[in-house]
C-alpha cells in the first residue's frame, strides 16, 4: 500500500493511518463502523482475503471467492457515505450501520454498445447501493453478516448529493 493516498473510505486520513491497518490485518477493527470502512477500502482495492475473513462464518458459502473476484472486476467502489450506526461500539455484541456506497461498473456492456453504434462513454454509470447492515463482535473481533438493501438514498435539495460530486443534490442528480 501506497504511503500517504486518502483511505478510499472517505475519511480525511491517509489509508495507512485509517483503514489500511485492518485490511493488512496489523490491527482489528475497533468498531462495527470501522470495520464497514475497511470492508469498503477492501472492496475498493480488491481486496478479496480480508472481504472473506471478515464475514461472518455462518454466511460463508462454497464458490464465494471466486464469485468475489468476478464481482469485483465489474465493479469500480468510489465512494462511501455512512448514514447512521446504531450500537456497534467496541463494549457491544453487534451492531447495525447505515450507509449509501456509489459505485460505477467497468466499462458497461461494451460489446453491446458497439453493436448498436452506441458512444461507449468514459465515465462509468454511477449507482449506489443504499444497505443497512448487521454486524457481531465475537472474542473482539467484529464481523459483517447480512444487510437489508434499501431504496436509493435520496439527501435533502442542499445537502450534498450521495455521488460523492460535492455538488448539492438538487444541482447533481436531483
Ligand atoms: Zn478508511
Ligand atoms: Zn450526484
Amino acid at each position: 500500500m501506497v504511503d500517504g493516498k486518502p483511505c478510499p473510505c472517505g475519511q480525511k486520513a491517509t489509508l495507512e493511518d485509517c483503514c489500511g491497518r485492518y485490511v493488512t490485518g496489523d490491527q482489528w477493527a475497533p468498531t462495527a463502523e470501522a470495520l464497514m470502512r475497511s470492508r469498503f477500502t477492501a472492496y475498493a482495492l480488491g481486496q478479496v482475503d480480508y472481504l472473506l475473513d471478515t464475514l461472518h462464518s455462518s454466511q460463508r458459502q462454497r464458490g464465494e471467492k471466486l464469485q468475489l473476484q468476478r464481482s469485483l472486476k465489474q465493479t469500480r467502489w468510489l465512494h462511501l457515505q455512512v448514514l447512521q450506526t446504531e450500537a456497534g461500539q467496541p463494549e457491544d455484541e453487534r451492531g447495525i450501520v447505515e450507509f449509501v456506497a456509489v459505485y460505477g461498473l467497468a466499462k458497461p456492456m461494451a460489446g453491446m454498445a458497439g453493436l448498436l453504434g452506441t458512444a461507449r462513454t468514459e465515465t462509468p454509470q454511477l449507482a449506489q447501493m443504499h444497505e443497512r447492515s448487521r454486524f457481531v463482535q465475537e472474542e473482539g473481533r467484529w464481523f459483517y453478516v447480512d444487510g437489508d438493501q434499501l431504496p436509493d438514498y435520496k439527501p435533502q435539495r442542499n445537502q450534498p448529493c450521495w455521488c460523492g460530486s460535492g455538488t448539492k443534490f438538487k444541482q447533481c442528480h436531483g
